[in-house]
Formats: structure tokens, C-alpha cells, sequence
């Protein structure tokens, strides 16, 4: 029988219960919804319907990814809009 090699990652995690969190913004979903990881441990949070940060599930990855494809297509239909009227 193998052990796992893997260690579960333990200073980061103290060093976060220390001095807390440091979130950066590792994806801008829409103008309103992005998502942060922690620099040290990688827990990773997003920005909620109500504007509020809360953990990054796979449940709210999913809904990101969804609002993202949203987002990027109505984007798209701004754009087209914007080259139409300047033609027009
Ligand atoms: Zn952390």
C-alpha cells in the first residue's frame, strides 16, 4: 500500500488565520461579479447576486461561467451595434 504524497498545505493556512487573507482578483466575471484567490493558501471567493463576498463553489463557478458567456456575448452585440451606427 501507498501513502498519498500529498501534504495537506499547512503554513499558508496559518499564516492566513494570523494575518488574514490576501485576496486578488484572479477574474473579472462581469462589471460586478469577479473572483478572488488568496495569495498564500488559494482559497478562492466570489462576489455574490447581492454584491457580498462569499466562498468559491463549484456551484458559483458554474454560475460564473455562465454569467461570463452572458456578459461576453451581449458585449459582443454592443460592439456590433456601435460599427453599425457609425455606418449608418
Ligand atoms: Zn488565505
Amino acid at each position: 500500500m501507498k501513502k498519498p504524497t500529498t501534504k495537506p498545505a499547512l503554513m499558508p493556512k496559518m499564516y492566513c488565520n494570523f494575518f488574514g487573507h490576501d485576496y486578488q482578483v484572479s477574474k473579472k466575471v462581469t462589471y460586478h461579479v469577479k473572483e478572488y484567490t488568496c495569495s498564500h493558501c488559494k482559497k478562492q471567493l466570489t462576489t455574490n447576486s447581492n454584491g457580498s463576498l462569499i466562498e468559491l463553489t463549484p456551484k458559483f463557478k458554474e454560475i460564473n461561467a455562465i454569467l461570463e458567456r452572458i456578459h461576453n456575448s451581449r458585449m459582443e452585440r454592443l460592439k456590433e451595434k456601435a460599427i453599425l451606427s457609425s455606418i449608418y
